[in-house]
């Protein structure tokens, strides 16, 4: 069984966007192999400006010239080929930039509308500030709140956060101040506000461009959603963040297991490579199985969501699967890796890291859970 070859998850690909985006790869690989990436330095900036200069921001966004190939598939493309690259980190960070940030400020009229043209030119980054130390994935926690004299509240572990130069800011308006609803509302903060002090985490991945930040009467630049709809726009948000989110884990998956199967396959153990191993063998086959059916989801997904047909509950579905793959055969990369994995040089426990973040982020398995109805009909 060849348990090597992974085509793409993406149901229908823009071949002169591959070629565009293998290329940018090939040339750009002193900034995505750096090791700032790992030592807390890490050029976001520089990878976004270099993106937008080549004009794969632009072109992931938009629908090829023909129509053909739609922008969410080119965007995943793209995704796929950065989880595929030297480091991991770049392709999080080019997630949340295209993926998160611009697709919330799109359409949204007013300043948004130069903004996105800068995030589009990776000259400019919008952060989603969502997470609260004292709530995670209980939103009804929340304790950030716009009053009368601005945004008061805390929020972490907000990706591209130390290098945005906007912050979307999830906010409760108990004085409805920007719509009668009650409920939190979804606005749009300028990061050099003097109200807004921004604190970069160490994080066992990401390391450098995961934040914190404290609002203290911080100004609105624009309401993205007014009182009561802030909670329904991200619903909505997290069906393609999710979506996306997936295809990512499902490359690191895929590069994951090529690597363990390649590792197993040149080491000699007990008079054999370690793969001829039974037990070996077996487990990486489950993997490459489990593997192979969360791919054929994900791939589903992302058509529903290009026919915008995807639902709360398979998005949900998608990533939960997506997420328990990836980190299943990370883990066993780590273990089948034996010490050698454990060394600093080693890929697998980054990628592991890596399959561990993206876990949480967008939501965690239980909370996926939550949005899954098992009463939900689902034509597969
Ligand atoms: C790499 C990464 C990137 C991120 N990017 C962003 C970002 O850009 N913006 C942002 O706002 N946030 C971001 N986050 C934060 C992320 O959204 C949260 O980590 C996530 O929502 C979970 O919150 P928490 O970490 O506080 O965990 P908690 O809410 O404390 O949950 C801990 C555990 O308990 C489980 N749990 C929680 N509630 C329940 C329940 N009711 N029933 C059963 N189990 C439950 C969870 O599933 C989890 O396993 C990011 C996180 C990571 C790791």
């Amino acid at each position: 069984m060849d348990m090597t070859g992974f085509g793409s998850v993406v149901p229908r690909s823009d071949g002169a966007f591959s070629r565009r985006v293998a290329e940018f790869l090939a040339h750009n690989d002193d900034l995505l192999s750096t090791p700032s990436w790992t030592s807390g330095e890490a050029p976001v900036a520089e990878t976004l400006r270099r993106l937008g200069d080549a004009g794969l921001l632009k072109a992931a966004a938009t629908d090829s010239s023909d129509g053909a190939v739609p922008g969410c598939f080119r965007s995943a493309q793209l995704h796929e080929a950065l989880a595929s690259s030297a480091c991991g980190a770049a392709g999080a960070a080019v997630l949340t930039h295209l993926e998160v940030g611009a697709r919330l400020i799109a359409g949204k009229g007013g300043i948004t509308e130069s903004i996105l043209e800068g995030m589009h030119a990776g000259k400019e980054t919008v952060a989603l500030a969502v997470t609260e130390p004292g709530g995670g994935s209980d939103l009804t926690a929340m304790s950030t709140r716009l009053g009368e004299s601005g945004i008061c509240g805390e929020k972490f572990m907000v990706t591209n956060l130390p290098v945005a130069d906007w912050i979307i800011v999830l906010a409760v308006d108990t004085e409805h101040r920007t719509g009668k609803r009650s409920g939190p509302a979804l606005l749009l903060v300028d990061a050099a506000d003097p109200g807004v002090t921004v604190s970069t985490l160490e994080t066992r991945s990401n390391a450098g461009f995961m934040g914190a930040v404290t609002l203290q009467d911080a100004s609105v630049a624009a309401v993205l959603a007014p009182a009561g709809l802030g909670l329904l726009a991200l619903v909505r948000h997290l069906l393609h963040e999710r979506v996306m989110l997936s295809v990512r884990l499902s490359a690191l998956a895929a590069r994951a297991l090529r690597q363990a199967v390649a590792e197993t396959s040149s080491r000699h153990r007990f008079g054999d490579t370690l793969i001829k191993n039974q037990h070996l063998h077996y487990r990486l086959a489950e993997e490459w199985a489990r593997l192979q059916s969360t791919r054929a989801l994900v791939r589903y997904g992302l058509r529903q969501l290009a026919r915008r047909s995807c639902t709360p509950s398979l998005a949900a579905m998608c990533k939960l699967h997506a997420a328990e793959t990836a980190r299943a055969v990370t883990e066993l990369g780590v273990r089948f890796a034996g010490a050698t994995g454990y060394r600093l040089s080693h890929p697998a426990p980054r990628l592991l890291a890596d399959a561990i973040g993206l876990s949480l982020a967008g939501g965690a398995d239980e909370v996926l859970l939550e949005h899954i109805d098992p009463k939900g009909s689902l034509a597969l």
